[in-house]
């Protein structure tokens, strides 16, 4: 149940990479109920920051699709509102911002690792409880902390600029981290054993996921996150963030993940269940609705 709250202000946030799925719709249509029954706002972002994988032909889709299946939004891309741009790629001024902030705060550190330094260093990946098979980020074992360098090599990465290496977030070691799901309930996790030292800013001067979502939804004034549970385990990382920024942190409410008829997750290669391929087929979103 969500109880009236014109305040509410939810998000669906896609990422371009690909066409959306079923998978997509399912979680997002929570989304926009969750909003609508709040009588509150939805907003659409467009989450492409990763330039290597986000096409615009897939933006112009997106927006297609999501309209097709129903979907209305009053603030986005398309639309404008008072916290544009609504896309990540045209949002680097406050990531850079919020980048300030946390290495004012001795947050972070410049990590020089490897991805395959991480890889090999790193304990297996620990699945969540609430999205089994989904394989979370490699368990950074914590090298480049400063208190792990000799006292000269730790002044000299004190003074390294923000770009031309990669900075990761110190987890508070040992603090349990909780929160209350709006779907799973309570949820905890332990600092340092589930949750390791998280990259918050790239090498090519770009933010990582995590610190780009929270910057956006703290901005954008998110009160409620609905979002696949493949995402538990991120949610963690960024009440670290929300803390460290000094930024109200919003509700979050995780959506079961939508697996086929083998039990595996929809995922974009699952072509015949994107939505254009559905459209094209003649089915109709009420119809696809029709089981929810
Ligand atoms: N663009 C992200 C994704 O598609 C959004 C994650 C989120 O909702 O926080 O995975
Ligand atoms: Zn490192």
């Amino acid at each position: 149940m969500v109880e009236k709250n014109p305040s509410y202000r939810g998000r669906l946030a896609p990422s371009p990479t690909g066409y959306l799925h079923l998978g997509h719709a399912r979680t997002f249509w929570i989304a926009h109920q969750r909003a609508l029954a709040a009588g509150g706002a939805l907003i659409l972002r467009n989450d492409d920051l990763d330039a290597a994988r986000c096409r615009p032909e897939f933006v112009a889709a997106m927006l297609e699709d999501l309209a097709w299946f129903g979907f209305r939004w009053s603030e986005g891309p398309d639309v404008g509102g008072p916290h544009a741009p609504y896309d990540q790629s045209r949002r680097h001024a406050h990531y850079a911002a919020a980048f300030d902030r946390l290495r004012a705060a001795g947050a972070i550190y410049p990590c020089t690792c490897s991805r395959k330094d991480v890889q090999a260093a790193a304990s297996a990946p620990h699945e969540s409880p609430a999205a089994p098979g989904v394989g979370d980020e490699p368990h950074y074992p914590g090298t480049c902390r400063p208190d792990h360098l000799a006292p000269a090599e730790r002044i000299r990465r004190a003074t390294l600029p923000r770009a031309g290496v990669n900075w990761r977030f110190r987890v508070p070691e040992g603090e349990t981290l909780a929160f209350a799901d709006g779907h799973f309930g309570p949820q905890h996790a332990v600092a340092g054993r589930e949750i390791a030292d998280f990259l918050v800013w790239r090498r090519d001067d770009t933010p990582s996921y995590q610190l780009a979502c929270t910057v956006d939804d703290a901005a954008m004034g998110i009160t409620e996150v609905v979002r696949g549970a493949d995402l538990i385990r991120s949610t963690f990382r960024q009440l670290l963030l929300y803390r460290t920024l000094g930024a109200a942190a919003p509700a979050f409410f995780h959506c079961p993940l939508v697996t086929d008829e083998h039990g595996v997750r929809l995922a974009k290669r699952h072509d015949a269940l994107s939505l254009r391929a559905l459209r094209a087929a003649g089915r109709t979103p009420a119809a696809l609705r029709a089981g929810w």
